[in-house]
């Protein structure tokens, strides 16, 4: 139940159309999987726990690096060598004490996705891995559970939202291969405000799923452009003949 504390603390959100005790309810009731805790990772998890998510399960086998700190924003230079998973989750007691925070050293594999994804109602990649990305789409598929995409790589980024069912065609349908496009923030670079805004849109879509304020932009990838501040939405059609989520299969 939502106390006086609460209330006071979560007042503002309350205050937002669509945005009910019911919605707030639901939010502390939730847990979330949060597959990665670097530039994507943090930002979504200081966002989500802020705003009153019950139960956050970090996994990520990385430690801090010095290179991580302009983009990684819950990490000081203390903690620099330490277990990134574990840091995320003091960061978010610190800020947030009545949320039931878990760290997982590890990766989301498949030894350890369905472990992971006990209990959890919905899976957000942070993982910056388009491996990571396919066996998120696949294990949360069969279980029936939304997921929340993101990516980004020097002033660029695309988030997209899958729904439980894939109503709207899944991951697989629009990376059918398995194959590693692009390079990663280590090779290309990345900006640190352009993760995070991909982040933010991972954290809104996040809470519009658990609450019912607000819709997600199913079935579209939103492709963004943050050097011309451009941003716009592609249409991705589900395949028939999809491996994971096609009725033809
Ligand atoms: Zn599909």
């Amino acid at each position: 139940m939502i106390g006086d504390q609460d209330l006071e603390r979560y007042s503002r959100q309350l205050l937002v159309p669509g945005f009910d005790f019911e919605a707030q309810q639901a939010l502390g009731d939730a847990a979330v999987l949060i597959v990665g805790c670097g530039g994507l990772g943090c930002p979504v998890a200081l966002y989500l726990a802020a705003a009153g998510v019950g139960s956050l399960r970090l996994v990520d086998d990385d430690k801090i690096e010095h290179s991580n700190l302009p983009r990684q924003i819950a990490y000081t230079e203390h903690d620099v060598g330490k277990y990134k998973a574990d840091m995320l989750r003091d960061a978010l007691k610190a800020r947030n004490s009545a949320v039931n925070v878990q760290s997982v050293i590890g990766r989301f594999n498949d030894e350890t996705a369905l472990g992971l994804l006990d209990g959890v109602q919905m899976v957000v990649d942070a993982s910056d891995s388009r491996a990571t990305r396919a066996l998120i789409d696949s294990y949360t598929a069969r279980l029936g559970l939304p997921w929340v995409m993101g990516a980004a790589v020097q002033m660029s980024g695309q988030n997209m939202v899958f729904d439980a069912m894939r109503k709207y065609g899944c991951y697989h349908c629009i990376a059918p291969e398995n194959t590693d496009v692009g390079g990663s923030c280590t090779e290309l670079g990345i900006l640190g405000p352009a993760v995070g805004a991909v982040a933010m849109t991972q954290a809104l879509d996040v809470i519009k799923l658990l609450s019912g304020c607000g819709q997600p932009a199913f079935g579209s990838l939103r492709i963004r452009d943050f050097r011309r501040d451009e941003s716009y939405l592609l249409s991705v059609e589900k395949r028939g003949d999809c491996a994971v989520c096609g009725e033809e299969k």
